[in-house]
């Protein structure tokens, strides 16, 4: 599929940006632009911004039962054209083409969850305490319209964990998606608009971060601001939000520890882990990169996952056979150049990759690190990519206090056969999601947040759904 060039999407209109300037986006696995993005300054936030409230006034006024029969088709489109956005999301993002349609048809089964959840938006009568002529009642209404920030790694997956959640609530939303990957996100906007979404509810705007989200969160008419991406951007943008008291929905970087406790099903750990390691080559906010392993099994772990590492097919995301990716833009290839460097400086032992794969796009070598100690900026900094890092451990107590030693606090994996380990592990680990003796299983029913530096707030379940509604106590005297 030609790659297109994204506009932005506002009022129901496919447009360019007033100014017409746009930015370039590149393929990460050959370096090359492949296409433009427009650009929005003001003038297009402020159109926007309009539309977005009359979408609202329209949106929020529609039976649940209509808004879910829209989202319904939208979630259909989305399934009939995964095969079409997978190939623009490979060549924008760089994931082998069975991930990126993997994404897209994941965002259909998100979108009909919150469809069917969206008409069980309760409210209560409670009895009153003396007069019985007084009817009390809690209300829940949508917040109102929704400013969205997402980043590049699951381009469709981090915007329609918000979208679905706020139209099944009745709220609309502006959207701003990746610069550096557009066109995935806006074929998700363009299934909505297909389906019948009224103008207004869902816009969709690209320009520079910082001078969008500085705009949209102080401006009266956004009532709520979702974020996905690093810590140090989330803590700007919740302070932000908080000088002009917008309700705010956070999903910041993780750590991921995996204990792999003495008496773990050590081949399962290696297949577990070690497939979770390289998805999407390991730029995922879950993905595992503590390896925190009992000392007895540590170096019968480690042989096993260099092997599993260092047999991953590298290479062009479009290219039949390929499990892994290259990066999604050059900042993650210096990065991984100097975690590893660090560690080795530190007394940790490279063993495998660790290096740079040729010099067109930006390939990354599989890398574990083993004997890493603690003071390593990978067992600190969050990595986002291909690299594992591995130390041994001698009780569980001592993995846990490791585990919970840095301020992030989203995902957790274990491995262990004891009920008794499991269930420790479960009441201490300070994470937002623990997974035991599995690879991470997010969907759509599911609480998806963090603890912690990890931010807050839920992108899964009914306490998705809470994060856009306004809970209002009305009280009627029958008089
Ligand atoms: P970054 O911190 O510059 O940006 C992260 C994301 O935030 C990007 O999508 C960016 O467009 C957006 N952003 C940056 N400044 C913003 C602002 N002022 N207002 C609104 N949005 C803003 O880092 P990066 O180099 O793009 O990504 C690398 C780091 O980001 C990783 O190390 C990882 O910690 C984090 N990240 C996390 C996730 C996640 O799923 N939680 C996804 C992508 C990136």
């Amino acid at each position: 599929m030609t790659y297109p060039h994204t506009q932005l999407f506002i009022h129901g209109q496919w447009r360019d940006a007033s100014a017409g300037e746009t930015l370039p986006v590149f393929n990460p696995a050959t370096g090359k632009e492949i296409g433009r993005v427009a650009h929005a300054r003001q003038a297009d936030l402020d159109l926007a911004l309009d539309a977005a409230q009359k979408g609202f006034e329209v949106w929020r006024d529609k039976a649940p039962v209509e808004r879910a029969k829209i989202m319904r088709a939208a979630a259909g489109l989305m399934r009939e054209r995964a095969g079409a956005i997978a190939a623009l999301l490979t060549q924008e993002q760089g994931k082998p083409l069975a991930e990126a349609k993997g994404e897209a048809m994941a965002a259909a089964d998100i979108i009909e969850w919150f469809a069917d959840e969206g008409q069980r938006v309760y409210g209560r009568i409670v009895p009153s305490r003396g007069n019985l002529a007084m009817r009390q009642m809690v209300l829940k209404d949508p917040v109102g319209p929704v400013a969205a920030f997402t980043p590049w790694n699951f381009p469709i997956n981090q915007v329609v964990r918000k979208l679905a959640a706020a139209l099944a609530t009745g709220c609309s939303m502006i959207v701003k998606a990746p610069e550096e990957t557009p066109a995935a996100p806006a074929e998700l906007v363009r299934a909505f608009a297909d389906a019948g979404l009224p103008p207004g509810v869902l816009g969709l705007v690209y320009g520079t971060p910082s001078e969008i989200s500085s705009y949209l969160i102080a401006h009266p008419v956004i009532r709520k601001i979702t974020f996905t991406g690093s810590t140090p951007v989330g803590k700007q943008l919740a302070a932000m939000a908080g000088q002009h008291m917008k309700r705010v929905t956070m999903e910041l970087g993780g750590h991921a520890p995996v204990i792999v406790a003495e008496d773990a099903d050590v081949a399962l750990a290696v297949k577990t882990a070690g497939g979770a390691k390289f998805r999407n080559a390991g730029q995922v906010c879950i993905s595992p990169t503590r390896f925190l392993v009992h000392e007895s099994i540590a170096k019968e772990f480690s042989a096993a996952l260099v092997k599993h590492a260092a047999g991953l097919a590298v290479g062009d995301g479009s290219a039949e056979g390929t499990q892994m990716g290259p990066l999604a833009n050059p900042r993650r290839v210096t990065a991984m150049a100097e975690f590893t460097q660090d560690a080795v400086e530190r007394g940790a032992t490279l063993a495998t990759g660790g290096e740079r794969i040729g010099d067109e796009g930006n390939f990354w070598r599989p890398t574990i690190l083993t004997d890493v100690p603690l003071n390593a900026r990978v067992f600190n900094d969050e990595p986002f990519g291909p690299m594992a890092a591995v130390r041994s451990f001698n009780t569980l107590d001592e993995a846990i206090a490791e585990a919970n030693r840095l301020p992030y606090g989203l995902a957790g994996y274990a491995f262990t056969r004891s009920l008794k380990n499991a269930d420790l592990l479960a009441r201490r680990v300070e994470v937002g999601m623990l997974w035991v003796n599995m690879p991470a299983m997010p969907s759509a029913e599911m609480p998806f947040g963090g603890l912690k530096d990890s931010g807050y707030g839920s992108e899964g379940g009914p306490e998705a759904m809470e994060a856009y509604l306004n809970a209002r106590s009305v009280a009627i005297m029958n008089v």
